[in-house]
């Protein structure tokens, strides 16, 4: 997947000058303009929101397979970020007692991070961990089994992944759209009920590469990047509930024709 992006200085003064980079696992990509003007992007996007989004531009494009392959992918990544807000809602204060014996509440941001970091190693390489902290923490906030995938789909996946099936381009869209409404449906309930730990999880990540390397981008100019995703955290509750599947396939048919994912 390549992504469009322009030269800051350029725009400001009327002219564009762009540069396509390819989507890789660093958040950052520098880009010197033809006038020697330095820009760093960051990348703003959350995986799952990349992923299910390059599952669209495959299918479009017919690669089914490959379409499947993201969507799985984003389910994960979802849980990932499902696991990330949970824990920091339920672990990021701790209970204190005053002089007078009375609790309070500690904010522990940042030995929580560190923490959670240490925590995520051993889940981060078998996703079947993950899916079990996933379900564990959302019994224990919102006192019920969650709805997961159901059979059917994951053994579809699993046809796919691990025994080189082909699939369909009905089954692949329906997979889609199964994946489509999984995601959206999860992602409004954590909003609605813990919308400043989604927000600070979402941000978390692009802020610790910030603290990190600012020093070493003196004089370039530093640029948040979000391409366009049909899933999207940072949306409002209402744009998120009125988020159509069918729409969400057009628009991604429309940009994989141009091939500017901008
Ligand atoms: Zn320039």
């Amino acid at each position: 997947m390549k992504l469009n992006v322009m030269c800051l200085n350029c725009k400001i003064q009327g002219e564009i000058n762009e540069s396509l980079y390819d989507l890789t696992d660093s958040l950052s990509y520098e880009f010197t303009c033809n006038r020697g003007h330095k820009n760093v992007f960051l990348l703003d996007s959350h995986k799952f929101e990349l992923l299910f989004q390059m599952g669209l531009y495959a299918y479009s494009d017919g690669y089914f397979r490959e379409a499947v392959t993201n969507f799985a992918a984003a389910i994960e990544r979802f849980h990932e970020f499902c696991i990330a807000v949970l824990s920091w809602e339920h672990g990021n204060e701790k209970k204190v007692f005053n002089q007078n014996s009375e609790i309070q509440y500690s904010q522990i941001n940042d030995e929580f991070n560190k923490e959670y970091k240490d925590a995520w190693k051993e889940l981060s390489r078998q996703s079947e961990r993950q899916l079990g902290a996933y379900i564990m923490l959302y019994l224990v906030t919102f006192k019920c089994k969650p709805h997961l995938i159901p059979s059917n789909w994951v053994e579809f996946r699993n046809g796919i992944v691990h025994k080189g099936a082909f699939p369909t381009a009905n089954k692949t869209s329906e997979y889609a759209e199964v994946t489509f409404n999984y995601i959206k449906d999860k992602l409004l309930q954590l909003k609605t009920a813990f919308p400043e730990s989604t927000e600070k999880v979402y941000s978390k990540a692009i802020q610790d590469y910030k603290d990190q390397q600012l020093d070493s981008y003196n004089g370039s100019n530093l640029i948040t990047y979000k391409p366009y995703t049909a899933l999207r955290v940072g949306d409002k509750i209402e744009a998120l509930t009125n988020l159509d599947f069918e729409e969400a396939k057009k628009q991604a048919h429309a940009l994989s024709l141009s091939k500017m994912y901008i």
